[in-house]
């Protein structure tokens, strides 16, 4: 029950539009479940294993969101199903997804993930390699993988005074980059920022898709990740 009544209480504060993934890493396919009878269709998850069992144990209209750090080699088993992978940083991966959407005959949606936080565990493109990314043409080449926005994650902080100035800085790259790279491209449209803490200040700053775990699904328990 807990779920459900959590689901909604975030679903109440989200601005028109603006899309949410339940972020279900670590927690049991049961809970996803609950929320998946909530009505909950997008699911963020961040181990490619984690992920291929859950995808096999729930319904076939569930969006699979992959939000952690790929390595190329995991991306065979992703993209015959995935929706959206939030958290492309380097032309490597890039292009490794365009080998493999080609393989099984998709078009697979990709976020470059930027990297503003204070903190150096973050993984990213700097704004200015992204910049540079865009910059150079080999991405449209790139026929099976479409970058339809941006991704972030401000610095783990009590001061929102940083975390608003991080979320704005991505804000502004990702209104630049649309207008310079994307022009004719309307589907360069998503900008995924926001977390438990934070996804309402990262509202006020753009964000059309915040990843919210914990306070849907509650704590994890695991070790380290954030
Ligand atoms: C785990 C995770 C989240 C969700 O974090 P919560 O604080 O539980 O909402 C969001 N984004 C990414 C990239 C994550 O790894």
């Amino acid at each position: 029950m807990m779920i459900a009544e959590n689901l909604k209480k975030v679903k109440a504060t989200l601005n028109p539009g603006v899309k949410l993934v339940a972020v279900s890493k670590f927690h049991p396919i049961a809970a996803l479940r609950q929320a998946y009878d909530e009505g909950q269709r997008m699911f963020g998850e961040s181990h490619v294993q984690e992920v291929l069992i859950k995808q096999q144990a729930l319904p076939e209209d569930v969006e699979w969101h992959f939000i952690g750090h790929l390595q190329t080699n995991k991306v065979k088993q992703l993209v015959p199903f995935v929706s959206l992978i939030h958290s492309v940083d380097s032309m490597k991966l890039l292009r490794e997804i365009d080998k493999q959407a080609q393989k099984c005959g998709r078009v697979v949606d990709v976020l470059l993930q930027i990297h503003v936080a204070a903190e150096e565990t973050k993984f990213g493109f700097a704004p200015e390699e992204a910049m540079q990314l865009l910059q150079q043409d080999e991405w449209r080449e790139l026929k099976h993988v479409h970058i339809t926005g941006l991704m972030a994650m401000a610095t783990n902080t009590e001061d929102e005074r940083q975390v608003e100035c991080e979320f704005e800085q991505v804000h502004q790259l990702f209104e630049t980059m649309k207008n310079r790279f994307f022009a004719n491209d309307a589907t360069f449209n998503q900008l995924s920022m926001g977390m438990s803490g934070d996804y309402l200040l990262a509202q006020k700053h753009g964000s059309t898709m915040v990843r919210v775990g914990s306070l849907i699904f509650g704590e994890r328990n695991y070790g380290s990740e954030r």
